[in-house]
């Protein structure tokens, strides 16, 4: 595997397929699959329902022109898999109609299914920056390969996001949320990005640059047809290769140095081999998020001295329905569970408020539906917002903040 190439191709009149092909022939894909009955998973971005033209998500057009060209290989199984960016059930797989992704599932006659819909299991992250287990899909040691097709597109907390950050879309629902919650300084956050992509490598990355988004990304942004299929297997550099392709500078985006850190990857285009067109002939400088640094100094202020300062959540472990089974304090991801002083029925497990991490694990693994949380006001409302209305909030309230020149 040469995995220092990275191919980038322009999508002339539209013809996707022929893109997407000639980037993954000219990066040697096809040595992937070194058997037949391979299984192969797909992760596109399904950030929420939306229309293909607002370019929130993997356009269907690549994926479907990445599924074609799996299926000259044999595979056993392909299945697209994704957890959309709220913790509301069902709104993945309404992200997977309303995004045209079911469709061409149905049309390629492969499976789709949003990962919280699998079998779930803890993975322990090698090597951790901050994050040291996360809850995730079964699938992502089940299967043979996985294939990362993210999308071009501004961030307004990370800058920008795609490989790495793409990846993030393999923590189910609400995880996501209290990830979030865990690292509002986007130092951490970002770390927290690399952890994640460390256990959901993928071994092939097809970046949709077809339509995209710049300024206030990722749901809000204006569209940009960039016309692009860009193909390799190294995710630092090839975020490394888009901020370039884009004009940001890497440096800015925290997660590329991070998941460097963690040994993912290589910022140093000058290693990487090039085929295609030439990097400086796709150039196309994109808009900023408008008020990144503000939001985050707000985001900081807000949670030092009003999240930090209010009990989440309180659990409680429901008496008649607990048979001490042990799965819930040997699960817990931030051993704030223990087994109770005396292991009989009428006792419950006991819990560390101080070390929860509000991750829901333990609720979510229960196969008793004993653990229940009892939330107060504020995180009630907090919780059920969704990241991109608060993130629109955030905007609105550093414009004010701007405008009244608060520092
Ligand atoms: S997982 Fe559920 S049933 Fe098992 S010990 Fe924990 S609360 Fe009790
Ligand atoms: S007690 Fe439950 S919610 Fe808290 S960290 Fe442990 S598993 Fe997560």
């Amino acid at each position: 595997m040469n995995s220092n190439k990275i191919a980038i191709k322009k999508i002339l009149k539209d013809d996707v397929k022929s893109a997407v092909f000639e980037a993954l022939k000219l990066i040697n894909a096809q040595s992937l699959f070194i058997k037949s009955n391979m299984n192969v998973l797909i992760k596109p971005n399904l950030l929420s329902p939306k229309n293909p033209e607002r370019a929130v998500t993997t356009h269907p057009s690549v994926i479907k022109a990445v599924i074609q060209w799996i299926k000259q290989f044999n595979p056993k199984k392909i299945v697209v898999a994704e957890s959309s960016g709220t913790n509301i059930r069902g709104l993945t797989e309404k992200a997977f109609n309303e995004c045209g992704v079911r469709a061409v599932c149905e049309e390629e006659g492969i499976d789709w299914i949003p990962f919280e819909k699998t079998k779930l299991k803890f993975y322990k992250v090698k090597r951790p920056l901050v994050l040291k287990k996360i809850i995730a899909s079964i699938l992502l040691e089940e299967v043979d390969l996985i294939v990362n097709i993210p999308k071009i597109k501004t961030h307004s907390q990370c800058l920008l996001t795609c490989s790495i950050k793409n990846m993030f879309g393999t923590v189910i629902l609400g995880n996501k949320s209290r990830i979030h919650l865990m690292f509002p300084n986007n130092g951490l956050f970002n770390a927290a990005l690399a952890d994640v992509y460390s256990v959901s490598q993928p071994q092939l990355t097809i970046i949709d640059g077809y339509y995209c988004q710049e300024g206030d990304g990722p749901t809000a942004g204006d569209v940009v047809k960039l016309d692009l299929v860009i193909a390799g297997y190294d995710p630092v550099a090839l975020d490394t290769v888009v901020c370039n392709i884009i004009g940001f500078d890497a440096k800015e985006v925290l997660h590329i140095a991070k998941a460097e850190q963690k040994g993912l990857g290589s910022s140093d285009i000058t290693k990487q081999k090039f085929l295609g067109e030439p990097l400086l002939s796709v150039k196309r400088n994109f808009k900023k998020p408008k008020n990144q640094i503000y939001v985050f100094k707000l985001f900081n202020f807000i949670y030092e001295q009003v999240i930090k300062r209010v009990p989440i959540q309180v659990i409680e472990f429901d008496l008649s329905k607990c048979k001490l089974c042990a799965i819930c304090w040997k699960n817990c991801p931030a051993q704030a569970l223990s087994p109770p002083k005396k292991l009989k029925r009428g006792h419950v497990p006991e819990w560390d408020k101080r070390s929860c991490i509000n991750c829901y694990c333990c609720a979510e693994l229960c196969p008793h539906e004993a653990v229940d949380f009892k939330r107060n006001f504020f995180s009630s409302i907090f919780m059920k917002i969704n990241l991109s209305v608060l993130e629109k909030i955030f905007h609105l309230l550093s414009g004010l903040k701007k405008l009244l020149k608060i520092k």
